[in-house]
């Protein structure tokens, strides 16, 4: 294996357990003696040392300013069970947060460096176990992961594999049929419960591996809200919070969502809960858009729960004017005595600055705001506390009078 050597003190942040190396840290590059090429591939596993050459940590090598995404701390090679233990110790993680159950078999299993496998998002739907590749060595390690969570989870019998636009290549979008990375015609969307809700999963046509599973508790604190009110879902993508509201007894439920497949899905998802629920209207249309067109402020309960606005460190400013946007249009058209979720998940906008951003949108249309919750990201995406990059989720329930 090939090693990394670091420059003097820079091990101090492996040595705190951080699971990044940057490439400004590195000293230098020692290969192997019969290494072939003239440098790491990026994908392959090095050692990391510090600058005396101490062994620092194992990872995958990348090429960009993250260069190290570390494995195994400690340790100058990995054990041959190395994913198996992993994905087991999460597997078990899961169990003990309750959200294996029969009125819940939708459940985020590996959340990266939440679950010391960075680059590496694994979802779990029903019985299909969606693998999303962040990084190249995660793709080079696809088998042993799909063989191992085919053989650790009993309740998994396809592994598909979806990492198509989340690689700097064209990854297979159906699986390599291996046996282990199944993508056999049929396996492309399943019924999966969510606290006791149906819901349509498309992994091969959906966004991201096909659902969010991170707002179930969030959809569940939504339900408890819903009663009598007439409800718009704003991003609603399948609807999640729509459906939650139609079981918490909304008087009415409006979804929005720019993608026409999304609205198909939501429709598709409260047919399959409420047949008989008459009230639900649902639109593609932009979010802003819609907004603006309401003449009477007719909705008592909004959800906002836009796209990741800022993807980048860059974009913060472009995002926080989108926060304010959204947020001070519908703090204006919300009724009196309306309940507001709204929601970001980027990650490059912290909670603090989210909540100046709808501060701000508050005080430019001049109502009484008051927060209710703060809500955030649920136990099966845990964030690393040595990686607090991996905290995302973040929302405020506010009473608009
Ligand atoms: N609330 C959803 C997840 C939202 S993801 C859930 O609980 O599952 C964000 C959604 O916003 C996506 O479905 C995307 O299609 C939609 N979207 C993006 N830009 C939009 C816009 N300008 N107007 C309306 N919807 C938009």
């Amino acid at each position: 294996m090939n090693t990394i050597i670091l420059k003097p003190r820079k091990e101090e942040s492996v040595l705190r357990f951080h699971p990044w190396v940057f490439s400004g840290a590195i000293a230098k590059i020692v290969l192997d003696s019969h290494y072939p090429h003239a440098q790491p591939q990026e994908g392959e596993l090095v050692r990391v040392a510090d600058s005396t050459g101490k062994t620092l940590a194992v990872g995958h090598w990348q090429v960009g300013s993250i260069a190290v995404r570390i494995l195994a701390f400690g340790v100058d090679s990995l054990p041959s069970d190395f994913w198996k233990q992993r994905i087991a110790a999460a597997w078990q993680l899961r169990q003990v947060s309750g959200l294996v159950r029969e009125d819940n078999d939708t459940f985020r299993l590996i959340h990266g460096e939440g679950d010391f496998l960075p680059g590496l998002v694994v979802d779990v739907y029903h019985d299909t176990a969606v693998v999303q590749a962040h990084s190249v060595g995660i793709h080079v390690h696809r088998h042993e992961i799909a063989r191992a969570l085919a053989e650790t989870l009993p309740q998994v019998k396809n592994v598909y594999y979806k990492s198509d636009d989340t690689l700097p290549f064209k990854a297979p979008i159906e699986g390599d049929k291996t046996g282990y990375l199944i993508g056999k015609a049929g396996d492309e969307a399943c019924w999966a419960t969510e606290n006791g809700l149906q819901f349509r999963i498309d992994w091969v046509r959906g966004q991201k591996t096909g659902f969010f599973v991170d707002q179930r508790e969030n959809r569940l604190l939504l339900e408890h809200y819903a009663k009598g009110h007439d409800v718009l879902n704003m991003f609603c993508y399948t609807g999640g919070f729509s459906v939650y509201a139609i079981r918490g007894g909304a008087k009415s439920v409006t979804s929005v969502d720019v993608s026409a497949k999304a609205i198909d899905l939501v429709n598709a998802n409260v047919v399959r809960n409420f047949p008989d629920f008459t009230a639900h209207y649902s639109y593609a249309a932009d979010a802003f858009d819609f907004l603006n067109e309401q003449k009477e402020n007719k909705y008592d309960l909004i959800i906002l729960d836009p796209p990741a606005f800022a993807k980048h460190r860059d974009a913060i400013s472009n995002a926080l004017r989108g926060y304010r946007r959204i947020n001070s249009k519908a703090i204006e058209k919300i009724q009196h005595g309306g309940i507001l979720f709204t929601f970001s998940c980027s990650q490059a906008i912290d909670k603090e600055m989210f909540r100046l951003a709808v501060f701000t949108a508050a005080a430019q249309v001049g109502r009484k705001v008051r927060i209710l919750h703060q809500l955030h990201q649920p136990a099966d995406h845990p964030i690393n506390i040595y990686h607090p990059e991996g905290e995302y989720l973040k929302g405020l329930v506010l009473y608009v009078e």
